[in-house]
């Protein structure tokens, strides 16, 4: 039997405490949304940006097997030295998925090693999101297609390096399209960019997104294995004959 999954989401927490429309929507916050709506066997915490170092300590992290992040006017304020240290997990094999605005945020852009920039525009329009790696398991119980009703552009050209997969696309009524589920291994980290989530819509509370956003925590928790080890002078399995000096 699989282990539970430890979950950590970790939500700037500026919008829902500031906007009362976005408070409305979500008044346990997006990351208390996200935490009600998660289905499986996890174990689910949630940190913050006010919290002491972000709520992401040494302990923290080294119990969350899949690290959910929420970011959008604050990415400036995460510490670098927090940045580093989730990036330093990720490597180790921590998941992380990075959603929406998350596009931008320090850690994932460094993980990525590109701009991450796109094009956007918030007029409320319709979102249908394809499912173009049907075999994937982010994509399990997944109907061909879903639509959110209202939801900001994001559009391409999306400057990632080429996903390992791209598990959905995105049509949007514009005329846009958009690579918006986006897997990536960095080190022994499986990293999951998903694109909706605008902090004016209630797509924290759709049924689709809650399931992609619960698939994409199983795909991304770490393998348990024998840590790997690295560096040469390593000792031969079977004694060696073909010496040459
Ligand atoms: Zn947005």
């Amino acid at each position: 039997m699989k282990p539970t999954i430890r979950v950590t989401i970790w939500n700037e927490y500026r919008h829902e405490t500031t906007k009362p429309n976005v408070q409305e929507l979500y008044p346990q916050g997006m990351h208390g949304a996200i935490a009600a709506g998660l289905i499986g066997d996890f174990a689910i915490r949630t940190a913050t940006l006010e919290e002491p170092e972000h709520g992401l300590s040494e302990v923290v992290l080294a119990e969350t097997d899949v690290l959910i992040w929420w970011g959008h006017v604050a990415h400036k304020e995460v510490s670098d030295a927090i940045v580093d240290r989730v990036a330093s997990r990720v490597l180790q094999g921590m998941g992380l998925i990075a959603l929406h605005s998350s596009h931008y945020a320090k850690v994932f852009r460094k993980l990525m090693g590109t701009s991450c920039s796109l094009l956007y525009r918030d007029e409320g329009e319709k979102e249908r999101l394809w499912v173009t790696a049907p075999s994937h398991p982010i994509a399990e119980g997944i109907p061909p297609y879903f639509e959110l009703a209202h939801e900001e552009m994001y559009g391409e050209f999306f400057d990632i390096p080429s996903p390992d997969e791209v598990v959905f696309t995105s049509w949007f009524e514009g005329g846009n399209v958009f690579r918006s589920g986006c897997c990536f291994h960095r080190g022994q980290g499986k990293i999951f960019y998903f694109r909706p989530g605008h902090e004016l819509y209630p797509t924290y509370h759709d049924t689709n997104v809650l399931r992609v956003i619960s698939n994409a925590v199983r795909w991304a928790a770490p393998v348990q294995r024998e840590p790997l080890r690295f560096g040469k002078s390593v000792p031969a399995l079977e004694p060696i004959r073909a010496m040459y000096k």
